[in-house]
């Protein structure tokens, strides 16, 4: 079996930018990905330089294309179900769910990471009207009228503190969380209010939320939303 100089999972712009690199350094390698990037579901990709509002497909095509110039690096669309370390002679058998299997004297493990949101309908909405990263999203979001969702206090405070810059409208929504007295003053300091009852559910269209609702039957309107992820987690290879 052709062995190859090294194996790169994760086609994101981590592991584009690690096969160029290698392309052009002439090493053997391949590239895997499945296309679950998790910005696909946003609109358009901003801040980086000569690509700012990009759409991340359009990015992705872009390196795909410009890889194409170095024969050395091959491209497949599979997920990579299994590595295995050879302890004799160090080297990593990669199976996928086409079921081949490559041999390779390295790994980079460029997989990304997930979000994980203890109110799952955040999902629904998320990278379409509901954000995580104000310097990715908020430019579009600059002075409108603000809910952050966030349920620790440390992660309340520094998400307002942060988004003041785009916004000084601000509600905070901490899902049945009380923060502390001298978190709640640091907030009304800036005229923040706070909700600290229970979400009942995210409302709204293809995307597009309009209202949050409350166990206590009340709602919320504004016209942007912004949430915290509660983990941030590497992604398995099972
Ligand atoms: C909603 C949203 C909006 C964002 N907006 C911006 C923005 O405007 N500007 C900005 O700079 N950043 C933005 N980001 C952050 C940006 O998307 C990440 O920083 C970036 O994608 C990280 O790149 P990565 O290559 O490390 O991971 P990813 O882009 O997540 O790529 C990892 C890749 O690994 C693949 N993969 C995972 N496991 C396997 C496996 N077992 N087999 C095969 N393939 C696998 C996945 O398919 C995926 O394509 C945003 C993120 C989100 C969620």
């Amino acid at each position: 079996m052709n062995v190859l100089d090294c194996i790169i999972i994760g086609g994101g712009p981590s592991g584009l930018s690690a096969s160029l690199t290698l392309g052009r350094a002439r090493r053997n390698i391949t590239l895997f990905d499945d296309g679950t990037n998790r910005n696909r579901v946003t609109q358009a990709s901003h801040g980086f330089i000569t690509r700012d509002g990009i759409k991340p497909q359009a990015f992705k095509e872009i390196a795909l294309k410009e890889l194409e110039n170095y024969p050395s690096v091959s491209y497949f669309t599979a997920t990579v179900t299994e590595i295995i370390k050879d302890i004799g002679n160090e080297r990593f058998t990669v199976k996928t769910s086409t079921s081949q299997e490559f041999v390779s004297e390295k790994i980079i493990l460029a997989t990304g990471i997930q979000e994980i949101f203890t109110i799952p309908s955040i999902r629904k909405f998320y990278g379409k009207s509901l954000f995580s990263c104000p310097y990715c999203d908020g430019w579009e979001q600059k002075d409108k009228p603000l809910v952050v969702i966030a349920e620790k206090e440390e992660h309340v405070l520094h998400l307002t503190k942060l988004i003041y810059n785009w916004s000084q409208d601000l509600v905070v929504l901490t899902n049945g969380v009380q923060l502390s007295k001298e978190g709640k003053i640091e907030l009304q300091k800036h005229n923040i209010k706070i909700i600290s009852e229970k979400i009942k559910d995210l409302i709204g269209n293809d995307g597009y939320l309009q209202k949050i609702e409350f166990e206590t039957g009340a709602n919320n309107y504004k016209i942007g939303w912004i949430c915290c992820p509660i983990l941030l987690s590497p992604k398995s290879i099972c």
